[in-house]
């Protein structure tokens, strides 16, 4: 190997996503003829709302071809501004709000701009795929909580207080959860902001990104807890509530020495979104909202279709997931069971390539979430494909044979 083959410990450090990896792997199989139904990759399936699209097109005709500011357009980071304030009462600066290329990417720039070598990152788990490994890039410690199917996979104020020590620097939080559907309740993040009040030194990242997918009533955020929000970097943006994923919207709501520097990093990495995609998005934002409730509405009656399948299937343990568009049964039931072809289902990993493999449905095995046990199915797909899905699981898991 030559010199120029050596890879920076940084990118060592990291695994690529398991879940674009899983979805790219039936991707790739599609093309070979082979009818994979995809429930791994975790996006909406309806197209962008026409009015938004519409804003697109009326931007590139008026010539928004220009680098934009570094955070983002004014009436974009106006638009996000009025967002916190209507939605979650919750009062920003525009010069708070940074426009990133998705939400993921505000996520990487935040813990970019936190985490030093050897700092440690609590993280409740279940937990999505990229947080651990962005603390990986920089260096990290991630210090995770589990939170299984037993406690509504929902970490305690017990658990976090003891997960707490005086090297942490950071607490990444998600509600709606990904990969689980959980959602905290204003009492629950009550009772984990007294924890944090008790730690100054610990910094907050709620990931918001599935806010509006939410099947319980009223979204909460620890940023409304007024001795807390110093220290919250409000991760959201319009991939999900707007069917926007390939429009790489996201922005983070920050205190302003934060938001300064996710700025810096990105005038040295980006420049800038997409100025096309910032002015869509601000029709999003300030547009009608009934699309929202509309999609809500129909991942809700997805999720109640999908639960009552997976309930038929045995050995599958489901939980009401209350947010989000994604089921998360525990499926250790089915470990150490035999394939018809002679192998053996050791792991959630094996499971979930047996499901592709011999069922031809996507999935995403609960390890890649920091959450061995359980694998991860997205209902945002249509009724015909969710229904289609669980007949092969089921018949795919019947024809498992017991070996002990
Ligand atoms: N956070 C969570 C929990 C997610 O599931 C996703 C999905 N991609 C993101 C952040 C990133 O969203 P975006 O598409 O805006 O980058
Ligand atoms: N958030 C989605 C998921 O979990 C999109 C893929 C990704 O960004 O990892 O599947």
């Amino acid at each position: 190997m030559s010199n120029n083959n050596i890879l920076s410990n940084r990118v060592m450090a990291i695994e690529p996503s398991a879940t674009i990896a899983m979805s790219q792997k039936s991707s790739e199989l599609r093309a070979k003829g082979i009818d994979v139904i995809n429930l791994s990759v975790g996006e909406p399936d309806f197209n962008t709302p026409d009015h938004i699209k519409a804003s697109a097109k009326q931007a590139i005709d008026n010539n928004f071809s220009f680098y934009t500011p570094v955070p983002g357009y004014a009436d974009l980071r106006a638009a996000v501004v009025d967002k916190l304030r209507r939605e979650n009462g919750l009062d920003y600066t525009p010069d708070q709000i940074v426009v990133g290329n998705g939400a993921k990417h505000e996520l990487s720039n935040v813990i970019l701009a936190l985490v030093n070598p050897g700092d440690e990152v609590v993280i409740p788990t279940p937990a999505w795929v990229s947080y651990i490994q962005l603390v990986n890039l920089c260096g990290g410690k991630s210090v995770t909580v589990p939170a299984g199917i037993d406690q509504g996979f929902k970490v305690t104020a017990e658990q976090l207080e003891a997960a707490i020590t005086p090297r942490t620097r950071l607490l990444i939080l998600c509600s709606p959860s990904n990969p689980s559907g959980a959602v905290y309740s204003r009492d629950e993040l009550a009772a984990l902001a007294t924890v944090l009040e008790r730690h100054p030194q610990v910094m907050i990242i709620s990931d918001e990104i599935y806010e509006h997918i939410n099947y319980v009533g009223a979204h909460a955020s620890l940023a409304q807890f007024p001795a807390l929000k110093e220290r919250v970097a409000i991760i959201n943006g319009v991939s999900k509530a707007y069917a926007m994923t390939g429009w790489r919207i996201g922005y983070v709501a920050a205190p302003l020495w934060l938001a300064k520097a996710v700025s810096k990093l990105q005038s040295q990495q980006t420049s800038n979104v997409s100025s096309i995609a910032q002015k869509a998005a601000v029709a999003a934002l300030n547009g009608d909202q009934t699309c929202v409730e509309t999609m809500r509405q129909a991942f809700e009656r997805r999720r109640d279709l999908l639960l009552e399948l997976l309930r038929h299937i045995p050995g599958l343990d489901v939980a009401t997931p209350d947010g989000a568009f994604y089921a998360f049964p525990r499926v250790t039931a089915y470990f150490g069971a035999r394939t018809p072809d002679g192998d053996i289902i050791n792991d959630d990993t094996d499971l979930a390539l047996y499901l592709l493999n011999s069922a031809h449905v996507a999935t995403v095995a609960g390890s890649a979430f920091a959450c061995p046990g359980y694998i991860r199915l997205s209902y945002a797909t249509s009724d015909d494909n969710l229904r289609q899905a669980a007949a092969r699981i089921a018949t795919a898991l019947s024809s498992l044979l017991p070996t002990r």
